[in-house]
């Protein structure tokens, strides 16, 4: 290719990235999992690894870290879920039939709560959807889809077709469920709707749940997944079919119907334990702007030390999600503390579970240590896919922002295009941390280091991220290995570095798209910018 511009490239090292992700990955960081002995090892490492950089603690109180006050729900062994057609009773093996997630601490009971088809379980006053409207749904348990309506309908149902929409996201359909009056909610996993493997779903099954300290109490009992061939047999033996439900379900007109004769039992116990997690945050004063910040991030956590897996491994290393990305940060660190130095003040965050809902970065969103108001730019690191040289960076989340143009022109200068992501079904643009900042109108992007390699194309690239989603993917497997070349994660690291290079040393204040919702919040602080030597991008 024309590396044309190679002379601006800065000096990322591949083998720094690679010693950073060995050791993170590594069994002695035990998954790094917030709350246990790895979060301590993980924090260390970052907080020297910045200060070697030469960078200041960038913590609210002058420390490295933002304490994040967390509650971890362990779901206690001896949980059970059935279901029951007439009177046939179908008790269901957790972990291989179905999950359950029992969402408050003690004891949890629903006994024989009966059954009802939500279709797509949405809830949208804006475009007119209402799968609860005049349906009683108080003590009953809804059977959901995964996705939006339109997702596989070949048509655009006013979701955005096949791209996942918020109301789309299972979140949502708890949320919209629970105001309905449900006691419970189970998905029917199907590969392509939920985006991931029935396998991911099922070994997180006993994992702990986390959420914000201090607890409130869940008007929902619980949730769970269903199995395909579990969620076929329970409405065919109600007299129902999955195929034809979907289509009638794909109409702003439908509403939740009765699985005639189907209940549903679900009892456990839940041991709730307070605790406070950490993002670490280091900061690069502006030389000329301190009051400016671009935010690059990337999430610290795993998966943590579980329960053993068929292979006897209880350890989810995280080494591709998140150590590379984690890796990246500290690399950029180094690399920015070495350069000139930039007009705006940069921030280098780690966030703390990120897996277990965006935690730590919806924390620092809500609770910013720099104004969300002049931070120019989030730029987000959780790449999750190759690792050999590409020919493209991937973008999530196309068509929201300017940065996205910042994005294309940084790629362009290192001789990579940007391929829009290929699955925006599997809705990776509300997946990770920078989406806490989009909700507060900050201008931020998520890319990864794209498919069409260097060596084999779109074919080679296809297969290492289908087999990596299939096997690998939030599994003890997700293992560092001495093999990998890291060019590719070099390749994200050059590409984040020169779009928050340029963002930091201009005056420039990237937008939204016209249209696009976030950009209404951020015109809420137009007012806090309009005082500063910068302009509109
Ligand atoms: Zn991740």
């Amino acid at each position: 290719m024309f590396a044309v511009a190679t002379a601006q490239a800065p000096q990322i090292s591949a083998e720094r990235i690679r010693e950073d992700v060995r050791v993170l990955s590594s069994d002695d960081f035990a998954g790094r999992g917030p709350g246990e002995i790895g979060e301590q090892k993980t924090v260390e490492y970052l907080s020297k690894a910045f200060a070697a950089a030469g960078l200041e603690p960038g913590g609210p109180d002058g420390s490295w870290t933002q304490a994040v006050p967390l509650v971890r729900l362990d779901r206690l062994p001896g949980a059970v879920l059935s279901l029951t057609i007439g009177d046939v009773a179908v008790p269901l093996r957790l972990g291989e039939q179905a999950t359950l997630a029992l969402r408050n601490p003690g004891r949890s009971q629903v006994t024989s709560a009966p059954l009802v088809f939500g279709g797509y379980g949405v809830v949208d006053g804006a475009r007119g959807w209402d799968a609860y409207g005049g349906v009683d749904m108080r003590g009953k348990v809804v059977v959901v889809l995964a996705n939006d309506p339109d997702f596989e309908a070949n048509r655009d149902l006013g979701f955005e077709g096949r791209r996942l929409v918020i109301p789309g996201r299972i979140g949502s359909k708890f949320e919209a469920a629970a105001k309905a009056g449900a006691l419970g909610v189970l998905v029917v996993h199907e590969d392509a709707a939920a985006s991931y493997p029935f396998l991911q779903v099922a070994n997180a099954d006993p994992l702990p749940a986390f959420v914000f300290a201090p607890l409130k109490p869940s008007p929902l009992q619980f949730n769970g997944w269903l199995r395909r061939d579990v969620a076929i047999d329970l409405l065919q033996r109600s007299g129902l079919d999955l195929e034809a439900l979907k289509r009638q379900a794909r109409d702003p007109a439908f509403r939740a119907i009765p699985l005639q004769g189907a209940t549903v039992s679900a009892a456990g116990e839940v041991k709730a334990t307070d605790f406070t997690s950490h993002n670490v945050l280091a900061k690069l004063p502006g030389e000329s702007r301190p009051g400016e910040y671009v935010l690059y991030g990337a999430h610290w956590d795993a998966h943590g030390r579980n329960g053993p897996d068929a292979h006897g491994d209880g350890i989810r290393n995280g080494a591709i999600d998140n150590a590379t990305g984690t890796a990246e940060v500290l690399e950029l660190a180094r690399v920015f503390a070495k350069g000139p130095r930039p007009a705006r003040t940069i921030i280098f965050a780690a966030w703390t579970a990120e897996e277990k809902g965006l935690l730590g970065a919806e924390y620092y969103a809500a609770n910013p240590v720099y104004p969300l108001a002049t931070t120019a730019g989030v730029i987000n690191l959780d790449p999750h896919v190759v690792l050999p040289a590409a020919r493209d960076v991937e973008l999530i989340g196309v068509g929201r922002t300017e940065l996205e143009l910042r994005l294309a022109e940084a790629a362009g200068r290192l001789g990579l295009r940007v391929t829009p992501e290929p699955n925006p079904e599997a809705g990776w643009y509300f997946r990770s941390d920078h989406f806490p900042f989009v909700k507060k109108g900050v201008p931020s992007i998520a890319f990864r280091a794209g498919r069409d390699l260097v060596d084999g194309g779109t074919a080679a690239g296809n297969a290492l991220v289908g087999a990596y989603n299939a096997r690998h993917y939030h599994q003890t497997t997700d293992a560092f290995d001495a093999r990998w070349s890291f060019a590719g994660t070099v390749q994200e690291a050059s590409v984040a570095y020169e779009v928050g290079r340029r963002l930091a040393d201009d005056a420039g204040w990237p937008g939204w798209n016209p249209g696009v919702e976030y950009g209404a919040v951020r015109a809420e602080s137009d007012a806090a910018r309009a005082v500063l030597p910068g302009k509109g991008q």
